[in-house]
């Protein structure tokens, strides 16, 4: 995260309060209703301390009765119940606008992360992102629903107690407004460094942050290897820091922080003296006196609570501005937003080049023709591009130059949700929601029925595992998704895109060797999720991709070979090692499992 001191943090030109107020906008009603009910609730609330004075006034002249007591007594009575009801109200509003503006910031990232290059979401790291999310956005909620509708409110009834005050008499309003310069040039003096103390504060806490989110992520290899050295160390490190900072932060503003907190409230060390003193010289009424005594205590608690949001307000500036960061990365182009018709399902690649950032270029004017229906197969080196370039077809990333295009539409002139709709993309990293099984093959289409999913599941030859789990296709995929192998977790994958029965298949074969069984019910499954489809599938082991109708040789970020199997076996002296070593390498693991044969 980045800090900056001692000034407002903007981002893209644009202020922290303007992104607040551009969601704030959204439920401008509700706001200004709260703030006005909440002005209306301390208007009330000052009715009271009226009844209060008539009482006392009544008393010291000698004209109080019961009668006339109960009506003020009624009055104040009155007056309290419909301020607190007021305060509620306002509350009651404020809590629903925040709310409403959190869950649109929520649901603005989200379709910030899909609308983004996967490269730019992955520079940022997961600690930050989880820090932004939850952490910042729920930092807005407090200040959103409180501040608002009390700052107004404490601003208010400060003021208005303290026009009150001079109305009676000015110099008891000085006496008691005395104390309050005194407190808040001590609370001046400590905010003399708060600024840059905030942002230092954000900056360790953002760095925790991350660090435990990365150690968490990283536990199984730190339990592996690391268990007391390195990681561990850096954990440790970046916690006690944190700790360290906010010690000292505190301890350096003690003092202050207790000297005004003391400073603050004494408004009657001013207004009893200087009050008793008028009174005995005959300026001023015992009525007006004890009234006098009444508002300074009173006027003590909207000044301290204004002193209060100082925090909260910076908290937010800091939540609104890191939020604001996050919504204006980049987003990948979308020429027209309507969806344009393509011919086929064809896939034409033309002299793509490609780079991560300003790294170097990983793929030099790779050109590659899919027909509608056909069956290609990307093979080569480990880093030689073969995934980058299938990421390519389903815009992860933006080609540099080139193009790529889809029955004869460049990818990059349709819209994000028509490409999606276009092209099943199995990854070879299969994430499983924590759902049931079957809402996570669902989500390939999610308006499919119960029995397009169980038919999909058998398409996938998931039946023989689903049916050894407790509750079958309606057990958690957290749970389950821990007990199933990685071939399991693939034919889950692969029921996914069946469901969603996208004309384009592109498949990111798992690269481990699995059992030969599972290796054939992935192979069945396959087979049934590109039946008539237009595969593109990155070929970890040879043997499954034999009957491709075309196989391109990628070495480099170049296609260096394009045949069949056959052809490739004479002609590519690359593919031909290839073949030879997957065919031992197979014979070994049949071998070592005593197996027989490799094919
Ligand atoms: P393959 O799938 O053939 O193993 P990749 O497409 O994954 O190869 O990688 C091609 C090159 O791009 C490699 O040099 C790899 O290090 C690099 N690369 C892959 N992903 C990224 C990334 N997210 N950021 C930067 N470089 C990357």
């Amino acid at each position: 995260m980045s800090a900056t001191s001692g000034i407002s943090r903007r981002t893209e030109g644009r202020s922290w309060v303007s992104t607040l107020f551009s969601y704030a906008s959204r439920c401008k009603g509700k706001m200004v209703l709260s703030v006005i009910a909440s002005i209306a609730s301390v208007a009330a609330g000052f009715v009271p301390f009226y009844a209060v004075y008539r009482l006392m006034e009544m008393a010291i002249v000698g004209s109080l009765t019961w009668d006339g007591a109960l009506v003020w007594i009624a009055v104040a009575a009155i007056a309290y119940v419909l301020s607190k009801v007021l305060f509620g109200a306002s509350t009651l509003l404020s809590h629903v606008s925040a709310y409403a503006i959190l869950e649109s910031l929520r649901k603005d990232f989200v379709s910030k992360l899909m609308r983004a290059s996967l490269g730019t979401v992955q520079s940022k790291s997961i600690g930050s992102i989880k820090t932004v999310f939850i952490d910042r956005i729920e930092n807005i909620e407090p200040p959103l629903a409180h501040m608002i509708p009390e700052l107004g409110g404490s601003l208010i009834l400060a003021v208005g107690l303290a026009g009150w005050l001079v109305s009676i008499d000015w110099r008891m309003a000085l006496a008691c407004l005395i104390c309050v310069p005194l407190g808040l040039a001590v609370f001046a003096s400590s905010l003399k460094e708060f600024n840059a103390k905030y942002a230092a504060f954000m900056a360790e806490s953002a760095h925790v942050n991350s660090v435990i989110v990365e150690y968490i992520e990283g536990i199984q290899v730190v339990k592996a290897f690391n268990q007391a050295s390195d990681s561990y160390e850096k954990y440790a490190n970046a916690v006690k820091a944190f700790k360290d900072f906010t010690m000292e932060w505190f301890k350096s503003t003690w003092v202050t922080m207790n000297l005004m907190s003391s400073i603050m409230p004494t408004t009657l060390l001013g207004v009893l003296p200087v009050g008793l003193a008028l009174y005995l010289g005959g300026a001023l009424f015992p009525a007006d006196l004890a009234m006098c005594v009444v508002l300074a205590l009173a006027i003590v608690d909207p000044i301290a609570r204004f002193t209060s949001f100082v925090n909260e307000l910076k908290s937010m500036e800091y939540a609104v501005a890191d939020a604001a960061e996050f919504l204006d990365l980049p987003e990948l182009p979308e020429a027209d937003r309507r969806a344009t018709e393509v011919k086929d399902s064809s896939v034409e690649l033309k002299d793509v080049r490609f780079s991560y950032g300003e790294g170097e270029e990983v793929l030099h004017g790779v050109s590659l023709s899919m027909p509608s229906g056909s069956f290609t197969a990307l093979v080569g080196p480990s880093g030689s591009g073969k995934s980058t370039l299938a990421r390519l077809l389903v815009r992860h990333w933006d080609v540099d130059d080139g193009s790529i295009a889809i029955g004869g539409v460049d990818v990059r002139d349709m819209p994000l949700e028509q490409l999606s709709g276009l092209v099943s993309f199995v990854a070879q990293d299969n994430y499983l929601f924590d759902a049931s099984i079957r809402e996570n093959i669902r989500l390939g289409n999610p308006a499919a029925s119960d029995g397009d999913v169980e038919a999909a599941a058998r398409a996938a030859c998931c039946d023989d595992f689903v049916s050894r789990l407790p509750q079958g296709l309606d057990t958690p995929a957290g749970s389950a998704g821990l007990e199933l192998s990685g071939g399991e977790r693939q034919r889950v994958s692969i029921a996914r895109a069946i469901l969603k029965d996208a004309p384009i298949v592109v498949l990111d074969e798992a690269t481990a060797f699995t059992d030969p069984e599972s290796e054939d019910k992935i192979q069945r499954s396959i087979a049934r999720l590109s039946a008539g489809k237009t595969l593109l599938v990155i070929a970890h082991r040879l043997s499954t991709i034999v009957g491709a109708d075309r196989i391109a040789v990628i070495e480099g970020g170049r296609v260096i070979a394009t045949g069949k199997h056959d052809e490739l076996l004479s002609v590519c002296p690359l593919y031909s090692r290839m073949w030879d070593a997957h065919v031992g390498a197979r014979a070994w693991a049949a071998g070592s499992s005593g197996e027989g044969s490799t094919r």
